[in-house]
């Protein structure tokens, strides 16, 4: 193949791999943005758990009440409380 195909093959196959990735990461923003956990509060037994777990503070411990606040305005749907949560207090709510 010559050189000057050989590099027009290559800008496409970049500018394709490129593309994808953008669509696929806006895609995945828009489902961070409507896709929140949600908390079952009559499963939740307040272990603690899930506050070590989550890395975007979305699980605060109110130090007087000892009680695990959950704030969905911080999630950004990584899924981990969702599938380490022992008493699988936490869903997706779609
Ligand atoms: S890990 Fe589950 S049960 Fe424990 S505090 Fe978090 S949501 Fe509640
Ligand atoms: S899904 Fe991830 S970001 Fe959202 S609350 Fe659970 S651990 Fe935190």
């Amino acid at each position: 193949m010559p050189a000057t195909l050989e590099k027009s093959t290559e800008t496409i196959e970049n500018t394709k791999k490129s593309n994808i990735s953008s669509l696929i990461e806006a895609e995945l923003k828009s489902i961070r943005q409507t896709r929140k956990a949600s908390r079952d509060e009559r499963r939740c037994t307040q272990c603690g758990y899930c506050i070590t777990l989550c890395d975007y503070g979305a699980f605060t411990v109110d130090q007087k009440t000892r009680i695990v606040n959950y704030d969905s305005e911080n999630c950004v749907s990584c899924g981990i409380c969702i599938k380490t949560c022992p008493v699988r207090a936490m869903n997706y709510n779609i």
